[in-house]
């Protein structure tokens, strides 16, 4: 079984995504996402690019695979640089990140640390990776492996962040 970050991503904002991903079932502009988030960090900060390499990079953990693609990571300096489109902070944004840090120091880059970007709101996050959370990763990876295998899709939350989900149609097409 492969997990990686778009699963730790979904996993935090709602379970139900989080399992329908899992089983392949994906709108279509999911992926215009990713593209839209790689475009903003190139036209937001051009000057960046050059410094910045793509990194595949991966890990096991307790007999499960896991897979993240760093769009832009700075390897003298190990810092990971994320950009969200987002105009507002989310913790989900924090734990996909957080895994990434994860994910190098499985590689045995310790130290490394992550800048998370939000240039509509203008903010900038540092983030370093502490015990507790490697912790609650090592949790989160128990859990979506466990909702992988479920058969079951877990309900609805209601919540205002469905109204922006590529899976409302789907969600709420009895209402
Ligand atoms: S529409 Fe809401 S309940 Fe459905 S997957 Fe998206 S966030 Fe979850």
């Amino acid at each position: 079984m492969t997990i990686n970050a778009t699963l730790i991503n979904l996993y935090h904002v709602c379970k139900r995504e989080c399992w329908l991903h899992a089983n392949g079932i994906n709108m279509e502009h999911t992926s215009d996402t990713v593209y839209d988030g790689k475009l903003l960090h190139e036209t937001s900060y051009p000057q960046r690019n050059e410094k910045h390499t793509e990194l595949n990079i991966e890990a096991a953990y307790n007999n499960i695979s896991l897979f993240g693609k760093i769009d832009f990571y700075d390897a003298g300096q190990k810092i990971i640089h994320e950009t969200k489109r987002s105009d507002k902070v989310e913790k989900a944004h924090e734990w996909q990140v957080k895994f990434y840090l994860w994910l190098l120091k499985l590689n045995g880059i310790e130290e490394a640390s992550a800048i998370l970007e939000y240039p509509l709101l203008r903010q900038t996050d540092q983030l370093r990776l502490s015990a507790e959370d490697i912790e609650h990763l090592e949790k989160t990876i128990q859990s979506i492996a466990q909702l992988k295998e479920s058969e079951e899709c877990p309900p609805v939350i209601n919540a205002k962040v469905c109204k922006s989900c590529s899976y409302y149609e789907l969600c709420y097409i009895n209402e």
